[in-house]
This record gives C-alpha cells, structure tokens and sequence, in this order.
C-alpha cells in the first residue's frame, strides 16, 4: 500500500492542465485571470505573472470581447479570435469558452488553439470564390487527388455544363476535347506535377459537342509537406482569336505562296463566314477609274456581283462605295432607311440583308485601294469581335494587294510594249490561249490584225522619234475606242492585234470605227499625219482552233485589206488566198533557191563594248529574187518554217558559215567566232548534234568558235527532244546564245533550263533606250542578270552613240548594230574588217583601255 498522502486532486488537475497542448485560461467569477497555462503563455506572448489576478478585460481584451459578446444564455460558444501579442506579431485562435458553475458562483475557461494557417486558407478561399465568382474568367479547382471541387458560374456558362455534373470529376475528362489526346493528357498531368504555374492553350469539348480553343492557366498549389494540394485552374475562351490566329496564318500562306489576289480574298471571305457565321463578306476592289469592282463576295448572289462591277465611288453609293470615297469606314445599321443606300436597296431586297459595314482598304501609300464589307441579316452594327476580325483582315487585304501590285508592276515590264505601254506579243500570246480556253461551246472570239498603211514611208521620211508618236497615238485611239476586256497589243513594228469578246457584227462594227478613228489626222511638230489602218479579222472557232492558226488567217485577211487599198477591213474566207498563193509561189521559188544555192549569208560583225576589239559576227540570211526582189529574212525564214524548208536553211547556214570562217582564218581574217540562227524546228531533229559536229570537223573548226543563237521557242518547246538537242550541242563545246532576249518569256527559270553561254538584248530595247525609262530598267536588269551568271551579253541594234555609251556604262560586254556595221557580204566584211583594224579604234570610249 501507498504511504504517500492521498493526492490532493485540485493539484492533479492544475499540473494537468498545464501540460495540455491548448491554451487554457480561467477567470474567477470576478473576471479576473485566475490560471493562464504554459500554452496560453506562448499563445498570448505573456507571462502568467503579468497577467494572473488582472481583470481579463485589462490582460486579454480579445477574450473579454468574446466575453461580452456571447449570449448570457449559451453556456458554451466557440469563435475565432485574432490576438495580437505584445511583440506586434498576430494569430488567430479558436477559443471554445465554457461557463462552469461551483455553487452560486460561474467562473470561466477558456480553451485556445492557434488555428492561423487554418484561417488563412480558408479565408483565401473565400476570398476566392468571391472573386471567381464576379469574374468572367472560368476558374475550377481542383481537389488533391485531382477531382472538381469548385466552379464558378462562368466556367459552367462558358462550357455548358452544369455545376453539380462537374463536381468530382477527373479534370481531364473535361478536357476530352479532340486535340486533347492521351499524349496531351500526360503531358498536362507532367505539368501539374511541376509545382509550377504553367499556360496552356487546349482545345476542349462544351456540354454540347462543341469544341472551343480556352487559354488555361493552371497553378498547382503545394502543401507545406511539398505534395500538391489544390489546383487553381484559370480558363478562357479563345476560341475567336484563335480562329482569328489560324485565318491569319492560312491567309499569309496564300499571298507568300503567290496566290492569284482575289483567291486570297476569297479565302478570306470564306474563313470569316465560317467564325462569324452571322457576317456575310464581301471584297471590292477600287480600279484606277475609281470604279468598284468585286474581288470576292462567295455568299453574295452572283447578280449582286455583277451589279456593283464598274459603279463608281462616290458619297452615296452604298456602304463600299461611300468608305472607298470617304476613306473611312461606313456603318449602315437599316439599308433600308439609310440615305447611302437610297439607290441600291432595292437590289438587295431579296438578298435578306439589313444592314452593312464597309472599311476601305488602305495601301501603305494611304491610297484606297478597295473595300471589306460585312453584311448582316438583321439591322444592327458590328460587334468588339467584328471590329477585331475586320481590323485583322484590313491588314490581311493590303498585304495580298500591296504584294499582288508588286507582282503587276514587275509583270508589266515584262509584258507590255515600252513604246505604247500596250500589252506585248508575249502578254497577247498568253491572253489568247486563256481566252480560248476559257470560250464556252458556241462562243466566238476574234481577232483583229491592225497594220498602219504607209508606216514605213513616216518612219523613213520623217525619222524613228515621229514614227514613235504616231504609234503612241494609234494606240491611245485603238484604246479608248474599245472596253476594258477588249485586248489591243502591239504586235511588232506598226502592227497591232486586238482580241474581242462577240460575234463577227461587233468585229465589223468596230473594225469600221477603229479606221474611221483612226483617219482622223495626227497632229505631230505641227505636221499633220495622216493615219490609215488595214484590219484583217478572223474568228474563232470557225477559222482556226489554235493562236497561230488565227493570227495567221487574220494577217492574211489583212494583206487582203491592204490590197484593197488599205483603210478598210476584211474578214478572213476560205477563198481568201491571195497570200496563201503568194505563199505557195514564194515557198516554190524558195525551195529553188535553195537548191540552187541562191541564198546568201551576209555578216554583221559585233565588238567588244569596252575595247572595241572584234569579237566575232552574226550570220544572217539573205535572198535576192529574180522576180519578188529583195524577199527580207523576216519574211522567208517565217515561210521556210511554216514549209518545212528551215531544215535545209538551217544546215546550209551552218555550213556556210562554218566554211566562211575558216576561209577567213586563211585569209588572215582573225574573227574569233561566227554566230548563226536557228530556228526552234531544227532542235527537234537530234540528228542536229552529228550535223554540227561534222562540220565543224569537216571545216576544222574549234567548237568554241561557233556560237548558235537560239530563241526562246527552243526552251518553251513541248517537245523534250529540243532540249535535249540544245544540251547536246553545248556538250560539244559550241556556245549558246538566247537571241532577242527581254521580248518573249524571259524568264530567269527558263534560262536555268538551257546551258546557255550568252544574251542577247532584243533590239527593240536599243531604239528606246534614250527616252524610255523602261527600256533602260530592262536593258540595265538584262545585263545585270547576265552578269551575276557569268553569260556574255550582247547588245544587238546599236545605232546610236549614245546607246554604246549606255551599254558601256553597264559593262556591257559585246555591241552589234548599225552604228558598227550593216550585215554585209563576205567581200564587204573583209574590206570592213581591214579598215576597222587598222583604224585607231574609232569606237573605243574615252578612258577605256
Ligand atoms: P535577228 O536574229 O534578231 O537578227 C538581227 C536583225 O537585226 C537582222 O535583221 C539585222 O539586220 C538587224 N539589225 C542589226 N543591227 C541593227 C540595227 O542597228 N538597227 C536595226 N533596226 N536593225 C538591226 P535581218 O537580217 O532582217 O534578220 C531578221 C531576222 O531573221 C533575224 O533576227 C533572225 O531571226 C532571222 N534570220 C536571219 N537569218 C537567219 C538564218 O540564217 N536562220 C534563221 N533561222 N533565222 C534567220
Ligand atoms: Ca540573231
Ligand atoms: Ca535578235
């Protein structure tokens, strides 16, 4: 048994208490502090000395209010109460107060626990969800083992489900959406893992199917143990800017991918009725005429189109019209009260579209250039979105324009005529075949082969530089007096050939007022002119399928009006054989005079630009009738291609001049090379190579010396033999010259195909080089382009000092023309050659070595 005292149990109970983890305090009935424990020391910062027999409402103030505040009534109440210690540090305690009563008397305990980072979390929460709950921003959060906890209104309104279908929830069946693969899956979960904040942009699926591209931000929270607890998931629908992303980038795609302008305006169109679907859109172009015309308009109906093509701007007409004339975007909410659109509602009635927005498109430059219009079905304006989608596609429209105006730029160099800014020969080439291909059954097109009688006797007489303002003029007239789809090109020298929609009553028609036009005198250095023009017309399909077929019918219908006098026109007949017959004579006495060797060549020496030396000469055929005269190159070379008989040409030519020079070398003639044409038949007979070769053999000839000027029809043919031909020949070590170069294709990609050893500027280039600005950027590029791939470029048509002093300037490398020499006889080029030699090289330039 126990000797010790039996122990005295108010003492067993304060020793207790003053071990337990709590805070505990006890007031006597007084309100006095009566016992204040270990704990309740290190909760309150003080000590138990300071604070036992004192007045609670003196020592511990929060509780004393916690005192006051509770109900008489409630024996027990339980609060949070913040207590700030004497140090200034502050913490939130969980105080369950208790009444006891001993006898009469009520004394007080109060038991505390520091519940601090309780509160603070709960109190952030709170915090939380009132914020979420105002904001527009969908906020989810996650539970630690990764189930839906909470979300806000804006989360359900923006993915359509309902809250309590949410809660508990993994968060990624919610992200199912169809981007959201496994693989999206993990890597987001890899994230959350990170303890990081991160953004994703997701695609997701709505309650509905719908998918929606949301920004997410997602801030995984971490517990104090370093686990993740909570994660705060901040979502945004992007869906429209993103769809604004993509168009963008779709769009940019197009114009970097040289896409033709109005089917990058289509794609716009398109896209934005498909993120916009209440937005009909449509795009007009402002033409230099400061007329609209539609570039795209997909859901517009095609009479809508057609209607508004060619109304001109002004400060009513409609939405577009209006915006391309005040520079400034209109907005008609009722088209059908709106004054701007007094004139065309009417047109749209049936189209149901009530309203309109229309923003010009501006080019760098300022310059309207075009509209973006929405059209909606309900009378109403443009929403944030829209204004968002039409700013985007302002910019998308110029850029397409800017750089599709860049492109026409470069392409009218190459395809019109710099004397009369008509399209060329090579523009009217390409415009035929597209015509013809595009000509629906029964559709007529034709073809008008305008030539200007007496050309010749102005040029002669009166010189080039009058020659050049007649032509100008003509073909302002021939311009004016047709409609924009009508084509008009300059053919060559005063030749013109224009393409008409319609049947043969419009061609005659205005084939007759084209002369009529036309005989109206010219007034030119006070000097008046007189301007008579033949036309042959021919018409497709009845008097031939392709391009050449036609040209050549309505040239012979031409001749057929010059024989008549001139100043009239004819159509093209079956009987029509005036020419075919001289055709067939000619052709005859060709075929004679090539098997009778009457065919001459004739040698136009060429030069080096800088030092004048002689570099070599060009071949060129010639031919004296007995009876037709002088028939000139142009003429009989086209006639012996058309016959079949440019083979033999071809052979002879190479021959002769391979014979020529090595005769010349004999004679102490030292001619570095000879050049010689061949026509693009010739190339498809591979028999060509053994040809050359043999006679250079036979002539023991260095290949190097023999140059073969070829035109562009070697490379365009559709035939590969040609070019393989070419390839061939340059294998055997004869150069390769692309003669008339600058008037056809011209185009670099071309050049890439062909081992070609040297350029020749066409001469037309020559005759324009003074005045003309584009001359001069053709020849400057021609020469630049030669030079960056080592090809030697030769200026043919040299007549003028000037002209050499230009080439010189650009390091041209080789002249030829008139100014150095005519073609002459083998005889003449000998005498022409002593004489130049021994002359102190007249044509070198000052300075030059
Ligand atoms: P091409 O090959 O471009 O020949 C240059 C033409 O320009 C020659 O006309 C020449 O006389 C002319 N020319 C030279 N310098 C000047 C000048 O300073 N001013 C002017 N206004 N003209 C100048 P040509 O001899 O009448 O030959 C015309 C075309 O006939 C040639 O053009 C060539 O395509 C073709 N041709 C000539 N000979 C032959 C040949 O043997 N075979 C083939 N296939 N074609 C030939
Ligand atoms: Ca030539
Ligand atoms: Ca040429």
């Amino acid at each position: 048994m126990d000797e010790r005292p039996a122990l005295d149990a108010e003492g067993v109970v304060v020793a207790a208490l003053e071990q337990v983890l709590d805070a505990i305090v006890v007031a006597d009935p007084d309100g006095r502090v009566m016992f204040f424990n270990g704990a309740a020391e290190r909760t309150w910062g003080v000590d138990r000395a300071e604070v036992i027999g004192r007045p609670l409402g003196q020592a511990l103030p929060e509780l004393a209010a916690m005192l006051l505040g509770a109900n008489g009534d409630a024996a027990n109440s339980v609060a949070e109460v913040p207590i700030l210690r004497p140090d200034g540090s502050r913490l939130v305690a969980s105080v369950a107060l208790s009444r006891v009563r001993i006898g009469d008397r009520t004394i007080q305990i109060a038991v505390a626990r520091d519940v601090t980072d309780d509160a603070r979390g709960r109190n952030e929460l709170r915090l939380l969800s009132l914020a979420a709950g105002e904001t527009d921003r969908g906020v989810m959060i996650l539970g630690a083992d990764r189930r839906v906890a909470y979300v806000n209104d804006a989360f359900t309104r923006m993915l359509g489900y309902r809250r309590g279908e949410m809660i508990g929830r993994t968060a990624l069946e919610i992200f199912a959406g169809r981007s959201a693969s496994e693989a999206t899956i993990r890597r987001l979960e890899r994230r959350m893992d990170a303890v990081r904040a991160f953004n994703e942009e997701l695609f997701v699926r709505d309650a509905s199917g719908r998918n929606l591209w949301v920004h997410a931000a997602i801030n995984p929270i971490a517990e104090k143990n370093g686990e993740i607890g909570n994660i705060v998931v901040l979502l945004s629908d992007i869906t429209e800017s993103k769809h604004l992303q993509i168009l963008q980038r779709d769009v940019l795609e197009a114009v970097a991918n040289d896409q033709p302008v109005d089917e990058v305006m289509r794609l716009i169109c398109e896209r934005v009725e498909a993120v916009a679907p209440e937005v009909i859109c449509s795009v007009l172009r402002v033409d230099g005429e400061r007329r609209l015309r539609p570039l795209a308009a997909p859901s517009l109906p095609d009479y809508i189109n057609k209607a508004v093509d060619g109304v001109p701007i002004g400060p009513a007409v409609g939405s577009c019209g209006t915006a391309a004339y005040r520079g400034e975007p209109v907005v008609v909410t009722d088209i059908e009260t709106d004054p701007l659109w007094q004139d065309f509602k009417a047109l749209y009635a049936q189209t149901g579209i009530k309203a309109c927005w229309s923003s010009p498109i501006k080019l760098g430059s300022g310059k309207v250039a075009g509209t973006f219009a929405f059209y909606f079905r309900e009378k109403r304006g443009p929403s944030a979105w829209h204004e968002q989608v039409v700013q985007a596609c302002l910019d998308l429209c110029m850029l397409a324009i800017e750089r599709h105006t860049a492109k026409e730029h470069i392409a009218r160099l190459a395809y019109s005529d710099t004397l009369t800014g008509l399209p060329n020969r090579t523009r009217l080439r390409e415009t035929i075949h597209e015509r013809l291909a595009a000509a629906a059954p029964g559709e007529d097109v034709a073809f008008l082969f305008l030539d200007i009688d007496r050309f010749k006797d102005v040029n002669d007489t009166l010189g080039h530089s009058v020659g050049d303002r007649l032509l100008v003029e003509i073909a302002r007239r021939l311009r004016a007096q047709l409609a924009p789809e009508d084509l008009v090109s300059r053919y060559g020298g005063d030749e013109f050939v224009i393409v008409l929609e319609g049947g043969r009553a419009r061609a005659g028609m205005l084939a007759a007022a084209l002369i009529e036009q036309l005989l109206a005198p010219v007034v030119i250095d006070g000097m008046l002119l007189p301007a008579s023009a033949s036309i042959g017309i021919s018409m497709f399909p009845a008097d031939g399928q392709d391009e050449d077929t036609l040209l050549k019918h309505a040239d012979a219908a031409m001749y057929e009006a010059k024989s008549a006098g001139g100043a009239t026109f004819r159509f093209y007949t079956q009987e029509m054989n005036g020419l075919a017959q001289e055709r067939l004579m000619l052709g005859a006495a060709l075929r004679e005079a090539i098997a009778r060797r009457q065919l001459r060549l004739h040698y136009q020496p060429q030069i080096d630009c800088l030092s004048g030396e002689v570099r070599g000469a060009e071949a060129l055929a010639r031919w004296t009738h007995p009876i037709f005269g002088e028939v000139s190159p142009a003429r009989f070379i086209a006639l012996a291609e058309e016959s079949g008989l440019i083979e033999a040409i071809g052979q002879w030519a190479i021959n002769e001049a391979a014979g020529q020079l090595a005769a010349w070398d004999r004679a102490g003639i030292e001619l570095p090379a000879i050049s010689v044409n061949l026509s693009a038949v010739h190339f498809r007979n591979p028999d060509l190579v053994q040809l050359v070769s043999r006679t250079l053999e036979r002539h023991k000839l260095d290949p190097e010396r023999l140059t073969i000027e070829i035109t562009e029809g070697v490379i365009m043919d559709a035939n590969p033999a040609a070019l393989e031909t070419a390839r061939a020949i340059h294998e055997l070590g004869v150069k390769l010259s692309l003669d008339d170069f600058g008037t056809g294709y011209s185009s670099l990609s071309y050049l890439a195909r062909l081992p070609i050893d040297e350029l020749k500027i066409d001469r037309g280039f020559m005759r324009d080089l003074e005045h003309d600005r584009n001359a001069q950027a053709v020849v400057t590029a021609v020469i630049r382009i030669g030079q960056s791939l080592s090809l030697s470029v030769v200026a043919e048509g040299v007549e003028t000092r000037s002209q050499q002093q230009f080439l010189a300037a650009l390091k041209c490398d080789v002249l030829q023309g008139f100014l150095i020499s005519r073609g002459l006889s083998p005889a003449e080029f000998e005498s022409w050659y002593r004489n130049y030699v021994s002359r102190t090289a007249p044509l070198r330039l000052p300075g030059a070595a």
